[in-house]
């Protein structure tokens, strides 16, 4: 019997063990919270990542350990990889925590980032700012997602504002990017250092939160996509990565700009479950086992949208062709992503299409019709 071990409990661990029970797989999830999702499908084990006890046992008769989670810590990591082999790499997760580490290992290796200074304190600020120049975003260096911990700085005042009640833990000043639109990729590479690369897919977010991605990524040409995979290849070798790895980008006018990685599965990439030949979930799992990897070829157009906070009526979005509905089985919350559902179409066209059929729910608010505006993927 093989069993995985994996740190976190969301859905993106839910989903890799519905991708891994057709090839035999057996799962084992800690997560500190009780109310994990994955309890529904697996073992789940409740216990705190610092506390070494536990991982112990966690660890016994496991395969290896993954995560579907970047902020366990990294002393979690180390430590179980003292017991059972862990894979992507701890240093992986090492990069990815923290936003100065990410950008120096972009940096490191000649892949476009935007400039980058440390700010510690105050005075820091002041000079990060002379040197970058204004408008300028500030970051939490560590734990920040869907948008928080971020502060835009447009003026002078914005600079003497955010001193006067000065963000805990240490930051990074970015220069603030001006880009047509964001893509991500999502790349696989398996421990014999096999490596598959889905087409670049095109994201949209409101309120800091991913709410639609289009795949493959309208408009996309074999000048981007390699440009993706050349910045994704030289991570997975740099960090001798075993798994799924995604890089965010910004597209500026053509050249890519990267914005951050993360060292796992991604949402982004869940419209590969019905629309590639291999979805992301079953690509790490192959991955990391070290299995050949499985074709990353897409199947048509696909969108997927995020459902954050509440859900439609399945039957309204079943009633489309190739609609999917994934509930991951959270208590709804706002802001929470509790699912998400895949169109799916053989072109570009007729997925517009099934976007326009989408039922009121989508439709609520002004900035859904923005959205699919925005990402009419035909033009
Ligand atoms: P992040 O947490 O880095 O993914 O940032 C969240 C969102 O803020 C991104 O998806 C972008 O829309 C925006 N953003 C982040 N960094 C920058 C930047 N340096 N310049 C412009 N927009 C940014």
């Amino acid at each position: 019997m093989t069993t995985i071990g994996i740190l976190g409990g969301g859905q993106l661990g839910y989903m890799l063990a519905l991708a891994g029970y057709p090839l035999g797989l057996h799962f084992r999830f800690l997560d500190p919270s009780p109310e994990a999702p994955v309890g529904r499908i697996a073992q789940r084990v409740t216990a705190e990542y610092s506390d070494h006890e536990a991982l112990e046992k966690f660890a016994h008769g496991l395969e290896l350990v993954t995560y579907e989670f970047e902020n366990v810590p990294v002393t979690a990591a180390r430590f179980l990889a003292k017991h059972v082999p862990v894979y992507p790499p701890p240093a992986a997760l090492e990069a990815a925590q923290d936003r100065l580490n990410e950008k120096t290992l972009f940096k490191k290796l000649g892949i476009a980032t935007t400039a980058f200074e440390a700010v510690d304190c105050a005075h820091d600020l002041d000079t990060a700012v002379k040197k970058i120049g204004l408008p300028t975003m500030l970051k939490t260096r560590r734990m920040g997602y869907d948008g928080k911990g971020q502060w835009v700085l447009r003026t002078a005042e914005d600079v003497a504002k955010v001193k006067q009640n000065f963000p805990d833990g240490p930051l990074l000043l970015e220069n603030l990017v001006t880009f047509q639109r964001e893509l991500s990729i999502l790349a696989a590479r398996n421990r014999s250092g096999e490596t598959a690369f889905y087409p670049l897919v095109e994201n949209h977010h409101r309120g800091g939160i991913l709410r639609l991605s289009i795949a493959p990524a309208p408009r996309l040409n074999p000048v981007l996509q390699q440009a993706g995979e050349r910045a994704a290849e030289r991570i997975l070798k740099e960090l001798n990565y075993a798994g799924v790895l995604t890089i965010e980008f910004f597209d500026c006018d053509g050249e890519l700009m990267a914005n951050e990685m993360a060292p796992r599965v991604h949402n982004s990439g869940h419209w590969s479950i019905e629309g590639a030949a291999t979805s992301q979930f079953e690509n790490h799992l192959r991955a990391v086992l070290g299995m050949p990897l499985g074709s990353t070829a897409t199947e048509g157009a696909s969108a997927m949208l995020n459902l954050i906070g509440e859900v439609p009526e399945a039957g309204d979005v079943l009633a489309i062709p190739d609609a999917h509905l994934h509930l991951y089985g959270k208590s709804l919350r706002p802001g929470r992503k509790v699912g998400h559902v895949t169109l799916r179409a053989a072109s570009a066209e007729e997925l517009n299409r099934r976007l326009a059929m989408l039922p009121a729910f989508f439709r609520r608010e002004e900035f859904c019709l923005e959205l699919y505006r925005s990402a009419r993927i035909a033009d």
